[in-house]
């Protein structure tokens, strides 16, 4: 048995039956390009491999690889390394991105994902609850921010369902939930860099006004939105229009 790493965020699923709502959520089918971040000792990756022709796999702990080759599957391409150095380019496209992801790390993968969209078909992840509520959380609330705007800018959200922390070996300290994540068929914008620009300067400071925030980039003048607004008020389609009017200037 493997000893668990706290530095690569390992909590290891134990529970069969989150396992198999989890492969169920996917619905693999046999021709699917599946790229699996940090597989672990194979909790996801060992019954998926009857579902698919290839699974490819990508884990950053050496200690690992060699449990995970010793699956010996003809069907498993297993890759050593971090994922967010890992080139998309190997797996054929669409990917389908599945993980139980390290939690240390899962809006740097998610933000590493999005800018290889055009890559993906759709991703569902176990991620901590909250980072889950984050992603999904509509304007006015509190945690609406940047996570929440440059995800659903692309994708469409759907929590599928929680997970305590007892299906994991070991059990973290908070509770978690399986999102699926499908691209927009219509993107809202194709300039994800000047999008995430102006959410973040517009989130920078979170109690001031965005006259405030922006007022390095665009004035009132330059937009219809009323800017005497928190960024947490605006809507996705406003940060569009926002992102927008400030291309018309520069
Ligand atoms: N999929 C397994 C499971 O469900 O039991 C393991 C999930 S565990 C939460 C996260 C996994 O991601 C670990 O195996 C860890 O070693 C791996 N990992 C951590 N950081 C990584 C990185 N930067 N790139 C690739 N894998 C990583």
């Amino acid at each position: 048995m493997h000893k668990a790493c706290k530095r690569f965020g390992q909590n290891f699923l134990v529970d069969h039956r989150i396992i198999d709502r989890i492969i169920a959520t996917i619905a693999p089918k046999r021709d699917d390009n599946l790229l699996e971040i940090g597989p672990g000792q194979g909790a996801i990756t060992l019954p998926l491999l009857d579902y698919v022709d290839q699974l490819n796999v990508i884990e950053i702990d050496r200690n690992l690889i060699s449990i995970l080759e010793s699956l010996k599957h003809s069907n498993l391409i297993v890759h050593q390394g971090d994922v967010l150095k890992f080139d998309l380019n190997v797996v054929p496209i669409p990917i389908r991105v599945i993980g139980n992801l390290p939690y240390n790390i899962s809006s740097h993968v998610l933000f590493y994902l999005l800018k290889n969209l055009n890559k993906i078909k759709d991703m569902t992840f176990m991620l901590q609850k909250e980072v889950v509520e984050r992603i999904a959380a509509n304007n006015g609330s509190k945690i609406y921010g940047r996570l929440s705007v440059m995800m659903q800018a692309f994708f469409d959200v759907q929590m599928i369902f929680i997970v305590p922390p007892e299906s994991f070996n070991p059990a973290p300290r908070v509770e978690s939930a399986v999102v699926h994540l499908k691209p927009l068929t219509q993107p809202k914008t194709k300039d994800i860099k000047i999008l995430e620009k102006v959410v973040k300067l517009a989130f920078s400071q979170r109690r001031k006004t965005l006259k405030n925030c922006l007022k390095s980039i665009l004035t009132q003048k330059q937009t219809n939105i009323d800017l005497s607004q928190r960024a947490e008020m605006l809507t996705i389609d406003n940060f569009i229009t926002l992102t927008k009017d400030y291309e018309k200037q520069h």
